[in-house]
Order: structure tokens, then C-alpha cells, then sequence
């Protein structure tokens, strides 16, 4: 039977990184509560409020067995907030027998208090941003915290009783060495997470720093950004680094020990349907996407008047979702099962696909046996350039 992954975006942070491009901003801790309202108000008003045209309403009727709550840095809310939408989630959704739930945090922003709090709310996995552990490269993209400060959360995180925790980390940072980022990577393996997240720095337009080293300034330490041969060097010296430890790469970012994937965001890159909770918050149910006002201030209004906060919804074609079949489940190390695509899109649904397969297998970018196709590792750094072929469907 299908299950249900539910995400819940809290868009506040404490001060805002340079190199972040994801919908976050600092506010003051006044709107904490009225956001905190809002965001239980739309789960409990689910799916009344909801059906914006062509919204299945049928959706909780799926027993959910993750949570995730990102954003930003939800623990800002305190236990108080958290607890108040954790209440309507048990009230609102149908819960599944074990629930992955994981909570995003940076280090400053979780005491030992909270983290009991946590736990008892029924969180059993905490996501870490760390990013380094050299402090100066925290300091130069406006991190509050020190690298001794994500080591003590670990610790206070294990004594408070966690026994999953995920720690991310980025290659490419301002000031970055091979020798800090490996010092990065062993710290790493001494506070033993059951989860490390490997990014690269991205260098585009959708944050401070990266529009700066795309227009070459000098602006937040863009001048310090390490090179494309680094960041190529750096993410394959830590993926051999992390394997070593015992990490296995499940996606392309994304190493556990065994039995620690994240069960949420393989959710992600299998098309299994999740619902996106709180303000620019994306949801899919299998065939449609939509998401919610990204505003933090209109999205809160929506719901203060009784309407729905959802404020675009597309329906995916049967091809465009065999797109997204290939450029998600390619992300997985484990790759496609083409099966599967048959038996969810029709007998007939690669055809279109099959020279596209076969060229890139040609090239040595794609393993194909029998039904099952993935990436090399060797073309991960190219999996960008990989997906796009998958995105314009051929004639
Ligand atoms: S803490 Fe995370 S979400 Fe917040 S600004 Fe930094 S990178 Fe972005």
C-alpha cells in the first residue's frame, strides 16, 4: 500500500548564509507563534481548504510513515511551537505504525532541553547543518557558530538519546583546502552520524554568493571560492573518504550506514506522494505538483481568511512523468528499475527513451542490465548535464 511522506517548511533562520538559496530569511521571533498558527490551521483545515482545482482530496486518507521538517531552521520555533503542529499532525493525519521524522537544525539553535523535547514529540532523526568544521570558512559565509559548537550538538544530541543523526556538509566553500576539507570529513567520521550529506557549493543566481562568483566579484569571499577542479577533487576524495568509513552512497549527495537512508527523501527521487505543509511548501501525489504561496506574509493571510494557501498546481502528462522518473531515480544509486516504469505508464512507455538509453550507455554514462539502469559513479559530477536529456521529451 501506498504511504504518505509529509514535509513542513519553516522559512526563519538566525542570520542568513551567503552561499543559501533556498526560500529563508531572517525575521523577528514575533511571527514565530502566528506562523507556527497558520501552519496547524492548514493541517487541520486539510484537505477542506485544499482542493484548489484538481487537488485529490483523497490524499490523508494514506497512512503516513515519514515527516520531515526543513527549511530555514525549524527548531527556532522552540518546543512549545513545534509541539502545537506535532499535536495537529497526530490529529489531522493518519500515522503509520513507524514514522521517520526528522527535524533540521544548526548548531545555536537546538539547547540539550529541546532536543529531550524533541524526542518526546516523537522526532527520531535530527538533520545537522555543520557545513565545515574550519572556522574560518563558517565565518566568511555568516555562519553564528563555531565548528566546536557542531561537535558539542552532537554530543548533546547523542546524550539526549538520538540514535540517527544526519550531518551536512559542502565542498567549495570561501577559503576552502584540500587539507581543511579532509580535516572536515575525518571530524566527520570521529562524531560518526548514521547520515552525511555531501553538497557542492552552487554557483548560480539564487544566492548572495553565488551571483557574486558568477559576475567574478570579490563581494562575501567570492574571490576565495575554491575552483571546479577542487570541487570535483573534493567531492570524489569524499566519497571514497566516507565509503571507507563505512558510508554507503545511496544518491548522489547522499551517504549512510546501512539501514540509515533517509526514508523521506527517497520519497523524493521514487515519485512517492508527500504533502508540503507551510509557506512555499511543494507537494505530489503521484501526478500532480503544486505548492503553496512562497510569501511568508500572504501565505499566512490565505489561511488567516479561510482560503486555501496553494497557489499553483500543475498536472503532470504521462510523459512528463516518465521524465521525472529518469531525472529523479537516476539521482539514486541504485538507479531505475524500468519495470516499474511499465507497469506504472504502460508497455509502451520507454520507446521514446530507448536510444537515449542506449547513447548514453554508449558513452559510458549510464549501466543498463537488463531492466535495471543507473549512473557510474564516475558521471555523477555529470549527472546535471545527464538529467537535462531527460527533460526535454524527444519528438
Ligand atoms: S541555516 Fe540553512 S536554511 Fe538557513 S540560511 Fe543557512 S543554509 Fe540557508
Amino acid at each position: 500500500m501506498s504511504t504518505l511522506g509529509i514535509y513542513i517548511q519553516v522559512p526563519f533562520c538566525a542570520s542568513k548564509c551567503s552561499f543559501c538559496n533556498f526560500s529563508s530569511r531572517v525575521e523577528s521571533n514575533t511571527i514565530y507563534s502566528d506562523y507556527a498558527g497558520a501552519v496547524e490551521r492548514e493541517i487541520a483545515a486539510w484537505p477542506g481548504i485544499a482542493p484548489a482545482p484538481g487537488i485529490p482530496a483523497d490524499l490523508l486518507l494514506l497512512p503516513v510513515d515519514t515527516v520531515y521538517m526543513g527549511g530555514g531552521t525549524p527548531t527556532l520555533l522552540g518546543a512549545e511551537r513545534l509541539l502545537g503542529i506535532m499535536h495537529a499532525l497526530r490529529e489531522g493525519m493518519r500515522w503509520g505504525a513507524e514514522v521517520e521524522f526528522t527535524i533540521e537544525t544548526t548548531p545555536g539553535s537546538a539547547d540539550i532541553d529541546l532536543l529531550h523535547a524533541l524526542l518526546e514529540m516523537g522526532v527520531n532523526r535530527l538533520s545537522i547543518g555543520a557545513q565545515t568544521f574550519d572556522d574560518g570558512e563558517l565565518r566568511a559565509v555568516g555562519r553564528l557558530h563555531s565548528a566546536s559548537d557542531s561537535v558539542e550538538l552532537v554530543r548533546q544530541a547523542r546524550q539526549a538519546g538520538f540514535e540517527n543523526i544526519s550531518l551536512d556538509l559542502i565542498a567549495g566553500l570561501p577559503y576552502q583546502t584540500n587539507a581543511s576539507f579532509r580535516r572536515g570529513l575525518e571530524q566527520t567520521a570521529k562524531l560518526r552520524p548514521e547520515h552525511v550529506s555531501l553538497y557542492l557549493l552552487e554557483a548560480d543566481e539564487k544566492s548572495r554568493l553565488g551571483r557574486e562568483v558568477v559576475r567574478g566579484g570579490d563581494r562575501y569571499h567570492a574571490g576565495a571560492v575554491p575552483g571546479d577542479d577542487f570541487m570535483a577533487d573534493a567531492y570524489e576524495f569524499g566519497r571514497e573518504f566516507l565509503g571507507s568509513e563505512g558510508y554507503a552512497q545511496y544518491e548522489i549527495s547522499n551517504f549512510a550506514l546501512a539501514g540509515f537512508e533517509s526514508r523521506h527523501n527517497i520519497k523524493y527521487w521514487q515519485l512517492a506522494p508527500y504533502l508540503g505543509l507551510g509557506a512555499g511548501a511543494h507537494s505530489f501525489d503521484g501526478t500532480r505538483r503544486w505548492s503553496n504561496q512562497v510569501d511568508v506574509q500572504a501565505y499566512m493571510a490565505q489561511l488567516d481568511a479561510g482560503f486555501s494557501p496553494v497557489d499553483s498546481c500543475q498536472v503532470l502528462s504521462g510523459e512528463e512523468q516518465v521524465e521525472e522518473f529518469f531525472f529523479l531515480g537516476l539521482r539514486q544509486a541504485c538507479g531505475v528499475d524500468l519495470n516499474v516504469a511499465r507497469e506504472r505508464w504502460g508497455a509502451g512507455c520507454l520507446e521514446r527513451w530507448e536510444d537515449k538509453l542506449a547513447q548514453l550507455s554508449r558513452e559510458g554514462l549510464l549501466i543498463r542490465e537488463g531492466e535495471r539502469a543507473w549512473l557510474p559513479p564516475k558521471a555523477y559530477l555529470l549527472s546535471n548535464e545527464i538529467f537535462q536529456e531527460f527533460v526535454a521529451t524527444p519528438a
